[in-house]
């Protein structure tokens, strides 16, 4: 089955194809097209469905135990956090990085595919 996003779009206001652009939303990519003359943007629906997935896992609060491993701490990451991180990053690596934001807040940086080392 060939995807949508290979067809061409019309702007049902103005009659003009429209292009085909990545847009950026809470740095969420969602593929897309816009039309160059009224400016009207329409969503890949398959993009539109994941970034809905998205806003439901952002923000959500995951309680997980600290555990002693050797001489680190080890956490589990919800199955659920790891298959979204795969599946909008195309994640190919087992290498994060980890960093802290705040005092009181550790942050873990997924890489994308070619960066990723
Ligand atoms: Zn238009």
């Amino acid at each position: 089955m060939s995807d949508i996003f290979n067809e061409r779009v019309m702007c049902s206001k103005c009659g003009k194809e429209m292009t085909k652009r990545v847009f950026e939303r809470d740095g969420f990519k969602l593929r897309g097209w816009q039309c160059e003359c009224c400016g009207k943007r329409i969503l890949h629906p398959a993009d539109e469905e994941k970034y809905k997935d998205f806003k439901r896992i952002k923000n959500k609060i995951f309680k997980v135990k600290l555990r002693m491993v050797g001489n680190s701490y080890a956490v589990s990451i919800p199955k659920e956090v790891i298959s979204f991180m795969r599946e909008q990053e195309r994640l190919a690596s087992r290498i994060v990085k980890l960093c802290i934001e705040e005092a009181k807040k550790l942050a873990l940086i997924f890489n994308e595919f070619d960066e990723a080392k």
